[in-house]
């Protein structure tokens, strides 16, 4: 290993990479990861200098706070590669921002610009090998933090661990998704950390999940706790709806995370003079525009699969399919959105940022 120590960043390079063993035609989603990792510890108020060092495992005390309370958050991004083999994030300032209300709400440390982003910047200039050129083809980031202080007491911790792992990922294909819509469970209840990209909300989602995918759901629809009449997230994706010409996504709140993907779609249809209207929308409206043919399109989006076009929905029993369409809004908007982040179509909006 040999040690390189700039201002701010200590560098600690694998004496070999495990790239040549890595079959990247055939990769499963967030399974194989890089040669690096990046770690940055907070105790005693204060943030230490963040360190890339060779991925690995380590070790923390059996009474530390994220085994016991979930303290944790994270933070899902890309990285793409274009044909001049520069790289580049989408967006990173959205994903940090949102860290740090995550980290808010969950009585953590904000985590500051030049550990976050500078940090993403220096580990991806070492891993710049692991992102592919090639639609399709991107390094996935894991930004995410955990209490490691020991004790178990129930308090937020006084330490705390700052990462980032990445993973190269092909572009995710769901299948076929069919969803239920929730009427019993829920994701996210108004003062909770539904808003938070918290640990805790997605093995929250676990059980339901595994009882929608017994009845040969792959997703829930979630809707409002209160009342389970507003549709409001599908799985762990915000959703679209298109009925007749309109798209409609609820607005975020407490309960709906506000997704970068989400709001980067509705900037992008309404550049393409699609109808968008953010607001709520029923689930009786949804189930009147099935059965009178004005529902054309319903689908997911998130940074892991872009958009993921949805087939049909069970409702009290019912199942509604959806009308085999050309040309869906939801593939055209990908098709638009992938190609930005590719640097293929020319970025009117400043999203893309450089490595
Ligand atoms: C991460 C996430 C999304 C999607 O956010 P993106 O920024 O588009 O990746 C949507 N809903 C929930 C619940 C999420 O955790």
């Amino acid at each position: 290993m040999s040690l390189k120590t700039t201002n701010e960043i200590d560098i600690v390079r694998a004496n070999s990479s495990k790239i040549n063993d890595v079959d990247f035609d055939n990769l499963s989603f967030g399974s194989v990861f890089t040669d690096h990792m990046l770690v940055c510890d907070f105790k005693e108020g204060q943030w230490g200098k963040p360190v890339i060092k060779p991925y690995e495992p380590f070790m923390i005390d059996p009474s530390a706070k994220v085994f016991h309370y979930g303290q944790a958050i994270f933070e899902g991004m890309k990285a793409y590669k274009d044909d001049n083999n520069d790289v580049w994030l989408f967006r990173p300032d959205e994903n940090y921002i949102r860290f740090n209300k995550s980290a808010v709400r969950m009585a953590m440390p904000e985590v500051p610009e030049n550990v976050f982003i500078d940090g993403l910047k220096a580990i991806l200039e070492i891993e710049k090998n692991w992102v592919k050129k090639g639609l399709g083809n991107t390094l996935y980031i894991r930004p995410f933090m955990i209490a490691i202080g020991s004790g178990v007491i129930a308090q937020p911790s006084t330490q705390y661990r700052f990462m980032i792992i990445l993973s190269p990922a092909k572009s995710y294909y769901s299948g076929e998704v069919k969803v239920i819509i929730a009427e019993h469970y829920s994701r996210a209840a108004n003062g909770g950390i539904g808003a938070a990209k918290a640990a805790g909300n997605y093995s929250a989602q676990f059980y339901p999940q595994k009882l929608a995918q017994e009845k040969g759901f792959q997703q829930i629809i979630w809707t409002d706790d209160a009342t389970h009449t507003k549709l409001e997230e599908a799985g762990t994706m915000n959703v679209f709806f298109r009925i007749n010409d309109t798209l409609f996504t609820a607005p975020t709140s407490e309960r709906i995370l506000d997704g970068v993907t989400r709001k980067s779609l509705i900037d992008l249809a309404k550049r393409e003079g699609i109808n968008v209207e953010v607001r709520s929308v029923l689930v009786d409206e949804l189930v009147a525009a099935a059965k009178d043919g004005s529902l054309k399109e319903i689908f997911g989006a998130g940074t892991a699969a872009v958009v993921s076009p949805i087939v049909g929905f069970q409702y009290q029993g019912d199942y509604f399919e959806l009308p085999k369409i050309e040309n869906s809004i939801a593939l055209q908007l990908k098709d638009k959105l992938t190609k930005i982040q590719y640097k293929l179509a020319e970025d009117t909006f400043g999203w893309t940022v450089k490595v």
